[in-house]
């Protein structure tokens, strides 16, 4: 598949938000008028107010992981013009959704290969054709005007239920699948159907679309609660202490789930490097092997014991702790001095965000979405991925100089308070306003 950076081709609305803080996000131009008209309440246009607008949104997985995240942080911040329900597998999503007030409906998981296996391929399709039952049932018992897949997995499932009740599909996209034959043909049948694509980054609609063919496709970076995210909340000693480590060591910290494309091989070997300038220096290990399906792309849990018998070849010892899964983020990342997102490509990455909104130096692989966020060496530093030997130096050369660590971390957190929660949300309602005014309906195009 070409990866190539799409330069915004004609009829289609590549609007990338910047990072820094910028004017507001103008609203999405109009399309033609919809037969049914639905006004949304307090939508300019309408001058009799009438009800909100539905949107019902689909992820295939009852996991929670960034991408979820990113989902809830949206159904937090929605406004009284949207109402929202959730249908996904059972799992905490579900319980998160309903913390936030979200009637959620469960539908079948289906979270399996989409590459071709004699096996896993059908039973693949199957528990997709029974996830869209569930979405279409869910769909039938309840208005939605709107269905918002919040993968192109889920974008899979609503599909055809978005062509049988003529629904408008929002499809997000936040993962670049491995490129082959069937997930080129299953991507372009889903952006040239989609009435909307939102793409998490450059790198994400360049990967999902590269040849233009969506009609209407938004880049929205994801939203934080940047309340939550605020270094003034806690002391770095403080920080330290909650998590038993020594006030004076160097500490590294790398958040994300256990997977080889996330790097924390790569991290550990850098680690290994620059223990003969740093004795002290120590890594964090923050996340857990969230996919573990026999069907999933890498044996997750099998890379985590490899990591720990890795720690120990390289005489690693106390110096790697493994903190599993957390909730404490925020707190975790304040104990670092700094945070690395080593991925070899990474579609957006969270916790670049998260770090620098913490106020903590990130040093990330220029692949995919962190090198639209970081300014490198003005904001953060960028590396090539697996590159063990280039991510050490950069690590040491933060290690080496304060001055040059405070400065990135003070500018960090200037670029980490453009992804407030409100911005996203304007944009995502604007496409919302876009997409139920126009006569578009999934399946204008033959699919594949
Ligand atoms: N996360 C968390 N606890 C953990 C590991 C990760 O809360 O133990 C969160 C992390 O803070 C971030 C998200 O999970 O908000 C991961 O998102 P990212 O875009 O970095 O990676 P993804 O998992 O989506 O590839």
């Amino acid at each position: 598949m070409s990866r190539r950076a799409r330069a915004g081709p004609p009829g289609v609305v590549l609007r990338a938000v910047p990072a820094m803080p910028g004017p507001p996000i103008p609203p999405t131009p109009d399309a033609p008028a919809r037969r049914r008209t639905l006004r949304l309440v307090g939508d300019p246009a309408s001058s009799a107010a009438q009800r909100p607008l539905n949107v019902l949104y689909v992820d295939h997985t009852g996991l929670v992981g960034g991408g979820e995240r990113s989902l809830l942080a949206l159904l937090e911040a929605l406004p009284a013009q949207a109402r929202a329900r959730l249908a996904a597998p059972a799992g905490p999503l579900q319980d998160r959704a309903r913390e936030r007030g979200v009637c959620a409906w469960t539908i079948a998981e289906s979270s399996g290969s989409l590459r071709l296996h004699p096996v896993h391929t059908p039973l693949a399709l199957g528990a997709m054709a029974a996830a869209a039952t569930g979405v279409l049932r869910a769909a039938r018992g309840w208005p939605a005007d709107v269905l918002h897949a919040n993968s192109i997995r889920a974008g899979l499932i609503a599909a055809p239920v978005a062509r049988a009740l003529r629904l408008p599909l929002v499809l997000h996209v936040r993962d670049c699948l491995p490129p082959s034959p069937l997930t080129e043909r299953l991507q372009r049948g889903l952006a040239a159907n989609a009435a909307a694509v939102i793409a998490i980054s450059r790198h994400v609609a360049a990967t999902f679309d590269p040849d233009g063919v969506a009609s209407r496709l938004t880049v929205l970076p994801n939203p934080f609660d940047l309340t939550r995210l605020d270094p003034s909340r806690l002391t770095r000693a403080a920080a330290r202490e909650r998590l038993g480590l020594p006030a004076g060591a160097p500490v590294l910290g790398l958040v994300g789930q256990i997977t080889p494309w996330k790097g924390q091989e790569e991290a550990i070997r850098a680690l290994a490097q620059l223990r003969a300038g740093h004795p002290q220096a120590r890594l964090l290990i923050v996340g857990e092997a969230k996919f573990v399906a026999k069907a999933t792309r890498f044996d997750n849990r099998a890379y985590l014991d490899g990591l720990h018998r890795l720690v120990e070849e390289v005489g690693l010892g106390d110096a790697v702790r493994f903190l599993g899964e957390r909730e404490d983020i925020p707190e975790v990342m304040r104990a670092c001095d700094v945070a690395l997102t080593p991925s070899w490509e990474e579609p957006f990455g969270r916790v670049v965000v998260e770090a620098m909104a913490m106020g903590v130096p990130v040093v990330a692989t220029a692949a995919g979405g962190p090198a639209e966020i970081i300014t490198d060496g003005r904001d953060g530093l960028l590396v090539t991925p697996r590159r063990p030997d280039l991510l050490a130096a950069a690590i040491e050369r933060l290690l080496d100089d304060a001055d040059l660590r405070d400065a990135l971390g003070t500018a960090a957190r200037r670029t980490a308070s453009g992804y407030g929660a409100q911005r996203h949300v304007a944009g995502v309602m604007g496409v919302y306003r876009s997409v139920v005014r126009s006569e578009r309906k999934f399946g204008a195009t033959p699919f594949v």
